[in-house]
């Protein structure tokens, strides 16, 4: 089924098929049946961010308070029934987050990490000191009764056990537990399916123009290839992505986002070097890039290279992706994020794949055998369009009749249900749940909230 023809009227038009947009389609119609509700994009569904993420998902975020794991809770509830529903069409797994370290002075950070989630209600903390502990590995396929919260194993022995592809002077690991990932195309076009057999009409254009007049929405303006429409509505959605400040400047809102531009690493591990069944890997410590001594002294003479002999940043992570019989594996590293325009298409450095694939052979060291002979690497990505404090934007705006659900950072698949289902509430004029307030623009007019953000820590980002 393709897009429909521009509708004369909605009750609600949903600017931006990306994730955001679907999902709250899907919340609107199918979950609280609302009708006329129309989502337009000038791009094919889920072209432009949604389909260039990583796909993981985690109930393991910072405070301050607990929004953050609340929200991911409820996010993470929804997915699960969503792929029990649909036989797990988007291939749901539940292997789990593993933090890993060389320094025995980060392992006090671990165990504190492990006992704040706990508080926040990601699940239990476990802590395994001996060789004979319980540890309960995480399994490859499916997502049923697993364990939540985390599980640190302090001791070497049992972490060579369990995952003899670390680096062999790995001291600990934190194997956070409520994570994983899916599919994400699967996913969206679940729910877009989903919410299209309720009636929700795709249309493909452009939004140019909202009408405001007397201070609330009244129409929107959808430029297309065959000319402009009209479609008068009372309620607009604005899921434009990293388009969101642009969008809401058309109802003369101003948002306080901003966008940084990501990329991620495929290549295909021919030697097997990362398990097929491995877990999400992230080193938590700051690596120095493996270089030969003629490229270190290459290196050291240019100054456009030199920083390739500096200390890059703690968090260089990857993950198999694909069937146990496929060869792929994904990699993202980010040691360089500055705010920028958003503008497409995106150019990445050309040495991306190289730095992040050097980077990972220090947690994983079987990924050296390919430094000498780099194999091909398809780097793509996108924009996280982040607020300061790295938490999104769901709630009304002030224009009456106008919400915004943006501002998902790099954790928008996986926020996408629970960010959705919040917002449907505020539209369909719902009781909301007790973390709507984190989520709301207005959370910035609030004095002690600014001064929370400026001394803000962790934003959680990988
Ligand atoms: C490298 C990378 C890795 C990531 N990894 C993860 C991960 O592991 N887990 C996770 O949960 N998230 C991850 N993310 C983040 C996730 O991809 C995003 O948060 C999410 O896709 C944002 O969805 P969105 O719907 O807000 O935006 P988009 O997908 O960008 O959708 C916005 C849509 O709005 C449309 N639009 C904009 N303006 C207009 C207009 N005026 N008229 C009509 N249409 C308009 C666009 O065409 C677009 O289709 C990652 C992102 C990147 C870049």
């Amino acid at each position: 089924m393709g897009p429909v023809t521009t509708p004369r009227t909605a009750e609600v038009v949903i600017c931006g098929a990306g994730i955001a947009g679907v999902a709250v389609a899907y919340h609107l119609a199918v979950r609280r049946g609302m009708t006329g509700v129309v989502l337009v994009d000038e791009r094919p569904p889920l072209s432009l961010t949604s389909d260039k993420s990583t796909e993981c998902y985690r109930n393991w975020w910072p405070g301050p308070g607990d929004a953050m794991v609340a929200l991911m809770n409820r996010s993470i509830d929804l997915l699960e029934e969503l792929a029990r529903e649909s036989g797990n069409v988007f291939r749901m797994n539940r292997r789990g987050y593993l933090f890993a370290t060389a320094d025995p002075a980060r392992v006090p950070a671990f165990l504190t990490a492990a006992q704040e989630a706990a508080a926040l209600g990601a699940g239990p903390a476990r802590v395994h000191r001996t060789a004979s502990s319980d540890y309960q590995p995480a399994p490859e396929r499916g997502f049923e009764e697993q364990p939540t919260g985390a599980d640190v194993i302090t001791e070497p022995a049992l972490v060579r056990r369990h995952f003899p592809y670390l680096a062999p002077d790995t001291v600990a690991v934190l194997h956070a537990r409520r994570c994983g990932w899916f599919s994400g195309q699967q996913l969206g076009m679940y729910l877009l399916e989903r919410a299209r057999e309720k009636g929700v009409r795709l249309v493909e254009g452009r939004v140019e123009a909202v009408d405001t007049t007397g201070g609330r929405v009244r129409g929107v303006r959808v430029g297309a290839r065959d000319g402009a429409a009209r479609i008068a509505t009372p309620r607009f959605v604005n899921a434009a992505g990293p388009f969101v400040g642009r969008v809401a400047r058309l109802l003369g809102v101003d948002l306080p986002v901003f966008c940084e531009r990501h990329a991620k690493v495929a290549f295909h591990d021919t030697l097997g070097a990362m398990p097929r069944e491995a877990p999400m890997v992230i080193w938590t410590d700051p690596v120095r890039l493996p270089w030969s001594a003629e490229e270190r002294r290459e290196w050291a003479a240019s100054p456009e290279h030199r920083y390739l002999l500096e200390e890059f940043p703690q968090g260089v992570h990857g993950r198999p992706e694909g069937p146990r019989d496929s060869p792929v594996v994904l990699l993202i590293w980010t040691y360089d994020a500055e705010p920028m325009e958003p503008a497409f298409p995106l150019a990445f450095d050309p040495h991306y794949g190289e730095i992040v694939l050097r980077g990972m052979s220090r947690p994983i060291p079987a990924l050296a055998a390919y430094l000498s002979r780099l194999p091909r690497c398809v780097v793509d990505g996108g924009y996280y369009t982040k607020t300061r404090e790295n938490r999104f934007l769901a709630g009304p705006l002030p224009v009456e009749g106008a919400y915004v659900l943006g501002g998902l950072s790099g954790y928008g698949l996986m926020a996408s249900n629970g960010a959705a289902d919040l917002l449907a509430d505020h539209v369909a004029g719902r009781p909301l749940p007790r973390w709507a307030p984190a989520f709301r623009l207005e959370r910035y007019e609030d004095a002690a909230y600014r001064a929370l953000l400026d001394a803000w820590g962790d934003s959680g980002q990988l």
